[in-house]
């Protein structure tokens, strides 16, 4: 399961809608084994298949303790407050901004057996999972980041905490 390149800002699959997942669609462990890979040799927190150019509703997250694959999933409850921090993206990757996001979210999809699955995330597991079903709306972070210039550039030798590790 090898690391896949990650598509960069401008790739015109990142904006794109991506397509729901129908049951026994073939090769959906392979494309997750593939996600994971690529999110941990980025040291990422989340992936979106769309970011290796993949236009269907697959996403990784490994966050708060929380280390899965959701397919089709979907933000079902949302909770106040919204809370701004830094975030990242693995593809914008080398910058970060301050991005406001609900502090928890209820998350329904399928897991890769095709069980349902309904996740209460909190904090930056709640940041990972709004950042990653973004993507799959073809939205990324800086469209929420309110003013161009609060993009900040991450040193090469800086030791950046989660957040902005990226997703
Ligand atoms: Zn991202």
């Amino acid at each position: 399961m090898p690391a896949r390149t990650i598509l960069q800002l401008g790739n015109e699959v990142l904006r794109q809608k991506a397509k729901p997942v129908s049951k026994g669609m073939r090769g959906l462990r392979k494309l997750a084994d593939d996600m994971f890979a690529t999110m941990d040799n980025a040291e990422g927190v989340g992936l979106a298949a769309p970011q290796i150019g993949v236009p269907l509703q697959v996403i990784v997250v490994d966050a708060e303790d929380v280390r899965m694959a959701v397919v089709n999933p979907e933000i079902v409850k949302t909770s106040e407050p919204m809370v701004e921090d830094d975030e990242g993206c693995l593809s914008y990757a080398g910058f970060f901004g301050p991005v406001s996001r609900y502090q928890s979210v209820v998350v329904k999809g399928r897991s890769l057996d095709w069980k349902k699955v309904r996740i209460r995330a909190n904090d930056l597991l709640a940041r990972v999972f709004q950042h990653e079903i973004d993507h799959l709306n073809g939205t990324l972070f800086l469209d929420h980041v309110a003013d161009p210039d609060q993009l900040q550039r991450a040193e090469a030798d800086d030791e950046p905490d989660a957040p902005t590790r990226g997703a």
